[in-house]
């Protein structure tokens, strides 16, 4: 269950421009426009011949790629695209893009309607749109209202090219002829309350036990073939059904501001829903994976729920929440198993994936936890799944237009854990990683800078900094590879460092005061060997450090200042 954000439309802004010639259709948009026009005589609609000329002339002005899509329930341009225009002056900071945005308003008033005089600046937001091959863009938004009487979902975006200030597009959401609009209300605001409660009774049967202050607002009015200006009262009320498990009942009302009429009607909640959040312990931190280890709860971002017949319902959020339509109570399944992760495969002998089986029990507050009493062949499942969406989750967030996940296809990555075939390491074949189970056995010699020395305990290789170093081996062939695999392996140590956000590789690998294993560190202090091979510490993984202590220490020093 939850609540609309609010009533109204809304002011998302369209970028960037379509291909030329996608769209325009005047001539059919005009002829609904003039059966319009002449059945409602809607004053604020602009003939087509003033639009024509309107645009001939923007076109003589800033060029012939110009093109305007007519909405035919205003009878004025709704989106003017296609070409470049320049501003007047060129902006100098960010004062100066808004300055320039309100001049293209100004400059377009014949085409979109929307007089300047009914436009407050609301944000400027910044594009990097570069990343994908296009160029940087700026939007500047205006939001329409009259003596501060807000038009709902009433704006103007004007998009510009960051880099060389052209403008790109004006697209508005408004509604034009405003300027003389009459926002003096004649039914008291008092009056809407009570109206709200009235109404509200004959619609649920339940009082009303809270109605919000009535807001003043011009709301957008639209059928098939207008969308009209009214001055309406807009008000919610709502009632808690006391001792019943059920959701609140709420309505947003609508009132003519002047008659009293009510103009539209919204149900504020969305019924039937059931939601939660998906959970499990993994292991605390970046340390090691034992038995004897600790644990804490994390959400599980984006993991997949399915019905109890095994069909997909929904993935949750990045949060872990999520939101089905339904009643509780409602059996659903879960297993490491996600939108941007495969399934986690188990592989000791017979070994099976954890699913998780739950009945939600309440409309709302549901936790699922997967992995309820943790031991190491579970955990290790929960780990890999858990670090693999976070390396997804971090690359998002540190470039949103990477696209070299979505490379992976119907192939995501994933891991076999608890894989007995290698002993005490990680590594990857195809789209997967393998990571072994915990054992005594593999620890020998004392000369491998990451295998645990004899009697110690190697820890379970489903750990942090292994499933992010092993997962970036898939990764880097996608954005190219490196030159050498010492190279590879310094940058696989610095993701494995970035994502966790500390500086110790392969933590409590070994479990063994006495033998501890050689840890690769951040904050290392290896020289690049000028004239000594490649491999001069020792191995790629050694040597690699020489890369990763720099940029540690660059993004420590980058942090710090
Ligand atoms: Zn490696």
């Amino acid at each position: 269950m939850g609540r609309d954000a609010e009533g109204g439309g809304t002011c998302k802004p369209r970028y960037p421009p379509p291909l030329r010639g996608t769209s325009t259709g005047a001539p059919f948009h005009w002829l609904l426009a003039a059966i319009v026009a002449t059945l409602w005589e809607l004053p604020a609609i602009a003939r087509q011949s003033d639009l024509d000329a309107a645009l001939e002339a923007w076109r003589a002005a800033h060029g012939d790629l110009w093109e305007l899509e007519v909405d035919p329930t205003v009878g004025f341009g709704v989106y003017l695209y296609g070409g470049l225009a320049d501003p007047e002056t060129r902006p100098e900071d960010e004062a100066g893009f808004v300055e320039a945005a309100m001049g293209f308003v100004q400059a377009s008033e014949a085409l979109h309607g929307i007089d300047p005089e009914t436009l407050a600046f609301e944000r400027r937001v910044f594009l990097p749109l570069s990343l994908i091959d296009s160029s940087d863009k700026i939007t500047v938004r205006f939001l329409q209202q009259v003596d501060g009487v807000p038009v709902e979902g009433g704006c103007v975006n004007v998009l510009m090219d960051a880099a060389d200030d052209y403008l790109l597009s004006v697209q508005s959401t408004g509604l034009p002829g405003l300027e003389t609009f009459d926002t003096t209300p004649s039914v008291p605001a008092a009056a809407a309350s009570v109206l709200a409660s009235g109404r509200f009774l004959s619609d649920t049967g339940f009082h009303a036990e809270e109605t919000s202050a009535p807001r003043l607002v011009i709301a957008q009015i639209e059928d098939e073939t207008s969308r009209t200006p009214r001055l309406a009262w807009f008000v919610q009320a709502s009632a808690w059904r006391e001792g019943e498990r059920l959701p609140p009942v709420s309505f947003y009302y609508w009132f003519d501001a002047r008659s009293g009429e009510l103009v539209r009607t919204r149900d504020a909640v969305k019924h039937y829903d059931v939601s939660g959040t998906v959970v499990s312990y993994v292991t605390t931190g970046t340390g090691g994976l034992h038995e004897d280890g600790d644990f804490e709860v994390k959400p599980m971002s984006r993991i997949a729920i399915f019905d109890a017949n095994d069909e997909m319902i929904t993935y949750a959020a990045d949060d872990g929440t999520f939101t089905i339509p339904g009643t509780a109570p409602l059996t659903i399944k879960v297993r490491y198993e996600g939108e941007v992760t495969a399934q986690i495969e188990n592989e000791p002998p017979n070994g099976a994936e954890r699913e998780e089986t739950h009945t939600l029990q309440n409309p709302t507050g549901n936790i699922v936890t997967m992995n309820d009493s943790p031991d190491e062949e579970v955990t290790a499942q929960a780990n890999a799944y858990y670090w693999i969406t976070r390396v997804h989750d971090w690359i998002a967030a540190t470039n949103p237009y990477d696209t070299v996940w979505n490379s992976f296809g119907t192939d995501l990555p994933f891991a076999k854990v608890n894989d007995s075939g290698l002993q005490c390491n990680g590594g990857v074949s195809n789209h997967w990683l393998r990571l072994s189970p915990s054992d005594t056995s593999s620890c020998g010699d004392e000369d491998h800078w990451s295998r645990c020395m004899q009697a110690a305990l190697c820890t379970n290789t489903a750990s942090a900094t292994i499933i992010v170093h092993e997962l970036s081996h898939l990764l880097f062939p996608k954005y190219g590879g490196f030159a050498t695999l010492t190279f590879e392996e310094g940058m696989a140590d610095v993701y494995a460092l970035y994502v966790t956000d500390q500086e110790i590789y392969a933590k409590d690998l070994c479990l063994d005061v006495e033998y501890p294993c050689g840890d690769r560190r951040g904050d290392n202090a290896l020289r690049y060997c000028l004239y000594g091979p490649e491999g001069c510490h020792g191995d790629t993984h050694l040597s690699g450090q020489v890369l990763s202590g720099a940029l540690w220490k660059m993004r420590q020093r980058l942090k710090q200042s």
